[in-house]
C-alpha cells in the first residue's frame, strides 16, 4: 500500500480510493476532510490522472498554496504546479481570461473591488436622477450582489414578483434600473464585479456549447472543500461541469455553514444525493485536532440547533485543559488580558507567537488586541480582513491628518479634497494636478492660491474653504497634541456625521472603525512614552510617524513568528494550538443583528462552533462588561451560547481593569469626547485659532458639565440607546440607599459609590438583575 494511505483511519482511506462517480464526505470539524482531499488529489495522481484533469476548488488561496505544495511533498515531484486549484473566483477568473472575448468582453477585463463597485453604482444612481442618499451605493449594491449570486440578472429582477413586492416595501422600486443600468455600465467599461466572476462563468458555460465541452472534458476530476458554504451560482456551475463524468467529490460540514448572508445554503449538501446515481457517502468522526475538553464543549453548544445531520464527534487526544472563561471590564482590559497571556504561556509552556490566534466576530474588535500586543512588544498579523490601519474610513481620516502635517503630500489631498464631498470635482481636481505641474508648486499650494487659477466662482469658493479649513487645523499644531487635532478634524470635516448618518452594516463598521481610530489616539497621546512615566512628544508629526511604521511592519508577507488575528469567518478550515475568542458578549456575538429569526441564531451558533474547534490544545473565551460601540460605552451581558457550555468543562476567571485602567480607556466614547471637547472650546489653541479665523461652522457653546453623557445625535442602536430622561438626570450628587432605574438592569437601590470623582461607580442592587457596578459618567440611569 502506498505510504501516504497508512495514516489514514479506515473511512478516510475509503474516501482517497474511491476514484471513480460522485462521492460526499459530509463530517465534524477536524475529523481530516481537507486531509481527505489533499490525500485523494496525490492518489488520483498516483493512479494515472493528469494534474491537468483536476480542478480543486478550496476556501481560500493560502489553503490551495499549501495543498498544491502537500500533494508535492507526498508526491515528490512537480506535477502539483499544473493542477487548477484555488478559490471560485480565483479559479473562474482564470478561465474567463481566456474565454471572455465570447461574452464581449475584454480579455484583460478589470475586476472591480467592491469600493470600485459602489462608486460605479453611485454615477449610475446619479444619472438616472434618483438620490443616492435614498438609493445608497451599498443597499443597493447588496440587492444586486444577491441577484447575482441567486443567478437573477437584470431583465428577471425586473419582473419578479416577489423581488418587486420587496423594493416597493422598502421604498426602492427603481433598483431594477439601477441594476441594469450598473450591468451595462460595467460592461462597457470592460469591467466584471466578484460575482459578476461567478455570473458570467455560469452564462459563459450555459450559452456556448462548446466552452461547456471543452471545461467538461478538460476536468474530469472535480473535488470541493467546504461545499457547506456554496451557494446556488457556485452549485449550478460544477453541477454543469461534472455533468459528463460524474466524477465529484465535495465535502463539507452542514455544522459549520456560515455564508447564508451570501447566499450559501445547506441545501446544497442535502441535493447532492438527489442530483447524481450512486453517490457514495462517507461519515468521518474521529476528530484529530483539539482536546476532548474542546470537542464536548464544541458538540454540546451545537446541540441547541435543531435540524443537524446527526454526527457524533469524538477524539482519542487528551482530555486537555478545561476552557478558560475570562471576564473583564473593558475591550481595552480584554486587550491586555490577551496579550499578558500570551507572553505568560510562551514563558511557561514553549510556545511561540505564531501558535496563538486571536478570533473575533467584527473586524473593528482588532483595534484593542492590536494596541495591547503592540505595547508588549508582540508580533502579530491580521490575515482575511485588511489591517485596522488600512481600511478606507480610517486611511481617510488619515489622509487629514497627513496632509495637515504635511501638505505637500499629495496622495493624501486627493484623497480628501472632496471627501465629504464639498463640490471639488474631478476636472476641478486635475486642473489643480496640471497647473502644480507646470508652476513646478505642490497641489496643496495651486488650492492656496487658488485666485490666481482662474477658477469658476463656486468652485473657487469651494476650493478656499477646503483651504481655510486645513489652516484652521494648522494652526493648532505648536501647542496642541494629535488627540485635540483629531477630534477637531473628525469635528469640522463631517466625516464622522457622514458615517454615522449611513446606516448600512458597512456603514456601521466604518463609524465603529472610527470611533476607535479616535479611541486610539486618545490613548496615545495619554500614555507616557517610556518607563519613566514621560508623556513626551505628542505631537501630530509623532503620532503620524509610528502609525506609519506600524503599516510598513504589517505589509511584511514573510512567514514571521507573529500572533494570527482574523474574524471567525476567515478563520475557517484553520488550526491553532491557542486560540482566543474575544467579545463573546450578547449583541457581539451572536450580533445584535442576527437574533430576530432562528435561522440567523442557528448561524450564530454555528459560528461559535467553529470559532471553538480551531484550539488544538487551549481556549480562552473572553467578554467585557462594557465596550466602546456606536459612539457610546455600552454594558453587554456574556454571549447565551456561554450558558450552553456545560460547567464541567470551564474555568472561569475575572482579568480586571480597575486599578489598572488608565484614563483613556475609561472615558467615554470619542464620540462623546469630541462633542464635550467641542463645547468647551477643545484646547486654549483651537480658541487662538477661532479668535484668528472665526468660529468654525457647526460650533454649538453649550454649558453642559464635563463628563455627563452626551446623546449621540440619532438613534443608531437598537438596544442600548438612552432616552433623553435616562441621560439628562443628573447621577453626580447619587448615594446610598437612593432607588434609581438604570435604562437596561430596571429599577435598583444603590448601595454605595467608588472611584474617583471624574469616574464614580457605584455598585447597585437591581430588583430582577442583582447587583452590578455601574459607571455613572455613562450610566443610562434615572434617580427616581
Ligand atoms: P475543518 O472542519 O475545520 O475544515 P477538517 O475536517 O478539514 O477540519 P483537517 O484540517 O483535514 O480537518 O484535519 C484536522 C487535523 O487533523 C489536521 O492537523 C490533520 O493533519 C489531522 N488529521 C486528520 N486525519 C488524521 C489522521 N488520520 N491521523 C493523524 N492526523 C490526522
Ligand atoms: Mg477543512
Amino acid at each position: 500500500m502506498q505510504e501516504y494511505l497508512n495514516g489514514l483511519n479506515e473511512p478516510q482511506r475509503e474516501a482517497v480510493t474511491h476514484i471513480k462517480g460522485p462521492l460526499m464526505i459530509v463530517a465534524g470539524a477536524g475529523s481530516g476532510k481537507t486531509k481527505v482531499l489533499t490525500t485523494r488529489i496525490a492518489h488520483l495522481m498516483n493512479n494515472g490522472v493528469d494534474a491537468f484533469n483536476i480542478l480543486a476548488l478550496t476556501f481560500t488561496n493560502k489553503a490551495a498554496a499549501e495543498m498544491k505544495e502537500r500533494i508535492e511533498r507526498i508526491l515528490g515531484n512537480a506535477e502539483a504546479r499544473n493542477l487548477y486549484i484555488g478559490t471560485f473566483h480565483s479559479v473562474f477568473a482564470r478561465i474567463l481570461r481566456a474565454e471572455a472575448h465570447r461574452i464581449g468582453y475584454p480579455n484583460s477585463f478589470t475586476i472591480y473591488d467592491t469600493d470600485d463597485s459602489r462608486s460605479v453604482i453611485k454615477t449610475v444612481v446619479n444619472e438616472l436622477n434618483l438620490d443616492d442618499k435614498h438609493y445608497k451605493p451599498n443597499v443597493v449594491g447588496s440587492r444586486i450582489s444577491s441577484a447575482k449570486n441567486a443567478l437573477v440578472g437584470p431583465a428577471e429582477y425586473a419582473t419578479d414578483y416577489y423581488i418587486q413586492q420587496e423594493d416597493m416595501r422598502a421604498n426602492r422600486p427603481a433598483i431594477a434600473q439601477i441594476y441594469a443600468a450598473y450591468a451595462n455600465r460595467c460592461f462597457k467599461n470592460g469591467a466584471m464585479d466578484f460575482d459578476d466572476l461567478l455570473l458570467k462563468m455560469y452564462e459563459l458555460l450555459k450559452n456556448f456549447p462548446e466552452v461547456l465541452h471543452k471545461y467538461q472534458h478538460k476536468f474530469k476530476y472535480i473535488l470541493i472543500d467546504e461545499y457547506q458554504d456554496t451557494n446556488p451560482v457556485q452549485y449550478q456551475i460544477t453541477k454543469l461541469l461534472a455533468a459528463v463524468h460524474e466524477n465529484i467529490c465535495v465535502v463539507g460540514d452542514d455544522a459549520q455553514s456560515i455564508y447564508s448572508f451570501r447566499g450559501a445554503t445547506i441545501e446544497n449538501i442535502l441535493q447532492f444525493q438527489k442530483d447524481y446515481d450512486d453517490v457514495k457517502v462517507v461519515k468521518l468522526e474521529q476528530n484529530y485536532r483539539s482536546s476532548q475538553n474542546i470537542i464536548h464543549v464544541a458538540n454540546e453548544v451545537i446541540k441547541n440547533n435543531k435540524g443537524q445531520i446527526p454526527k457524533n464527534l469524538w477524539t482519542e487526544n487528551k482530555q486537555g485543559d478545561k476552557i478558560v472563561l475570562v471576564r473583564t471590564m473593558t475591550d481595552n482590559d480584554e486587550g491586555r488580558f490577551v496579550a499578558d497571556c500570551i507572553q505568560e504561556q510562551k514563558l511557561r509552556y514553549h510556545f511561540y507567537n505564531k501558535d496563538f490566534a486571536i478570533l473575533y466576530r467584527t473586524n473593528a474588535q482588532s483595534r484593542s488586541f492590536e494596541e495591547s500586543l503592540r505595547r508588549m512588544g508582540i508580533a502579530y498579523r491580521i490575515y482575511g480582513g485588511v489591517s485596522f490601519y488600512q481600511r478606507k474610513e480610517v486611511k481617510d481620516f488619515l489622509a487629514y491628518l497627513r496632509v495637515i502635517a504635511n501638505t505637500r503630500d499629495e496622495e493624501a489631498l486627493k484623497r480628501i479634497i472632496n471627501y465629504p464631498v464639498r463640490g471639488i470635482g474631478k476636472t476641478t481636481i486635475e486642473k489643480c494636478v496640471i497647473a502644480a505641474n507646470e508652476q513646478n508648486i505642490s497641489m496643496y499650494e495651486v488650492v492656496s492660491r487658488a485666485g490666481e487659477f482662474g477658477f469658476k466662482a463656486g468652485t473657487l469658493e469651494a476650493l478656499q474653504n477646503f483651504h481655510t479649513m486645513i489652516r484652521y487645523f494648522q494652526s493648532m499644531l505648536t501647542n496642541t497634541n494629535a488627540y485635540d487635532v483629531a477630534i477637531q478634524v473628525g469635528k469640522h470635516t463631517n466625516l464622522v456625521k457622514e458615517l454615522f448618518n449611513d446606516k448600512t452594516t458597512e456603514g456601521l463598521a466604518r463609524y465603529e472603525n472610527i470611533q476607535e481610530l479616535l479611541n486610539s489616539i486618545k490613548e496615545w497621546t495619554e500614555s507616557p512614552s517610556n518607563e519613566d512615566g514621560e508623556l513626551g512628544d505628542k505631537s501630530l508629526g509623532s503620532y503620524l510617524q509610528q502609525i506609519t511604521l506600524l503599516t510598513d511592519a504589517d505589509d511584511d508577507k514573510g512567514e514571521q513568528d507573529a500572533v494570527k488575528m482574523m474574524t471567525i469567518h476567515a478563520a475557517k478550515g484553520l488550526e491553532f494550538e491557542c486560540v482566543f475568542v474575544g467579545g463573546v458578549e450578547e449583541t457581539l456575538f451572536p450580533s445584535g443583528m442576527s437574533i430576530n429569526t432562528r435561522e440567523e441564531l442557528e448561524e450564530e451558533r454555528r459560528l461559535f462552533y467553529v470559532a471553538v474547534t480551531r484550539a488544538k490544545q487551549k481556549l480562552w473565551l473572553t467578554y467585557a462588561n462594557a465596550r466602546y460601540r456606536f459612539g457610546q460605552l455600552v454594558q453587554n451581558d456574556p454571549s447565551r451560547f456561554i450558558e450552553e457550555m456545560p460547567e464541567q468543562y470551564i474555568d472561569k476567571t475575572y482579568a480586571g481593569g480597575g486599578a489598572r485602567n488608565n484614563a483613556g480607556s475609561d472615558m467615554g466614547s470619542a464620540f462623546e469626547r469630541m462633542q464635550r471637547g467641542f463645547g468647551f472650546g477643545g484646547s486654549s489653541n483651537a480658541a487662538a485659532a477661532e479668535r484668528k479665523y472665526g468660529p468654525p461652522p457647526s460650533r454649538k457653546p453649550s454649558s453642559k458639565p464635563e463628563y455627563l453623557p452626551v446623546q449621540p445625535p440619532a438613534a443608531k442602536v437598537v438596544a442600548h440607546v438612552p432616552s433623553a430622561d435616562f441621560v439628562a438626570s443628573d447621577t453626580s450628587q447619587l448615594q446610598a440607599g437612593q432607588k434609581v432605574e438604570h435604562q437596561k438592569f430596571g429599577f435598583g437601590t444603590v448601595s454605595s459609590v467608588e472611584g474617583s470623582a471624574h469616574n464614580p461607580v457605584a455598585t447597585i442592587q437591581f430588583e430582577k438583575n442583582g447587583e452590578k457596578k455601574i459607571m455613572l459618567n455613562y450610566a443610562k440611569l434615572r434617580i427616581v
